[in-house]
């Protein structure tokens, strides 16, 4: 299968005066075409960490990540990466959802021409077209989850990153971000998720990695997960939460 991710050895120690300290160690994985994928770990694991250098805002300080075969630190241009961090900020509440699009898309450099129509293509993928002329100011946190995912979508890449999607949000609304993040991978988007709900995983990842103290643990399905905890119960399979309870005191720093 073509790989869009490709994440070889990535190594971060931050250094604080006199102090350093090994954020990442070793930790390497792939996202092939379509595939959705679920970084998991404690707090401080070391996933905001692989997935900044991945997105460009942090270097790394040794290892290489490649996007459609394109090593990202030394590309020319940058490959299309779409980044969703989502939260209540990043966008200008006064103006509409359009007219931040709009924003977006000029950074991203798509050409005037074809803004308007690639605007509408990412706000009907995200069900926002009937509120596009609202200033997102009123918008509920759904809304406003929706929109930082159709400004990722901005310049169709072939990779997002998304932090949290669901945060915050109730069942329902949460339920239909999953349904958009399916289907997206389903048009052959790649896509690293960073959750903390195990439900969402289980429902949305083909592929977790289990990063515990800066390193890769184990990569698998969900099923490979639960295998690998040896939870077991008489009458139903272990739950993806309750795997990775049993493991996760494997995951922690020392
Ligand atoms: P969480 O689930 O809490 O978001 P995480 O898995 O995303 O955690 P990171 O934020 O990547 O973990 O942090 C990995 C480790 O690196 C943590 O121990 C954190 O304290 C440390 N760290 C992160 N940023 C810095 C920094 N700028 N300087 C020093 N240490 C840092």
């Amino acid at each position: 299968m073509e790989n869009i991710l490709s994440v070889k050895h990535l190594k971060k120690t931050y250094e604080n005066g006199q102090q350093t300290f090994n954020a990442l160690v070793d930790v390497s994985f792939t996202i092939a075409k379509g595939e959705i994928v679920s970084l998991l770990g404690p707090n401080g694991a070391g996933k905001t960490t692989t997935v900044s250098i991945i997105g460009g805002y942090l270097i790394p300080t040794s290892g290489q990540v490649f996007v459609n075969g394109q090593e990202i630190t030394t590309a020319k241009r940058r490959p299309r990466m779409g980044v969703s961090f989502g939260g209540e900020l990043g966008f200008y509440r006064n103006a509409t959802a359009k007219q931040n699009l709009a924003f977006f898309a000029d950074l991203a450099k798509i050409p005037y021409r074809q803004q308007k129509a690639e605007i509408e293509r990412v706000l009907e993928i995200v069900a926002l077209k009937n509120v596009a002329n609202k200033k997102v100011g009123t918008f509920s946190k759904g809304m406003t989850q929706r929109l930082h995912i159709a400004r990722a979508l901005l310049g169709q890449p072939d990779l997002l990153l998304l932090d949290e999607p669901t945060s915050g949000l109730d069942v329902e609304i949460a339920k239909s971000i999953r349904d958009t993040i399916k289907y997206l991978a389903s048009n052959g988007i790649s896509i690293l998720l960073t959750s903390h709900t195990m439900t969402e995983v289980e429902a949305l990842a083909d592929r977790i990695v289990l990063l515990g103290s800066g390193k890769v643990f184990a990569t698998g399905s969900v099923d490979d997960i639960v295998n690998l905890s040896k939870v077991d119960h008489i009458d139903r399979p272990a739950t993806l939460e309750e795997s990775y309870l049993a493991l996760a005191p494997q995951l922690r720093r020392n």
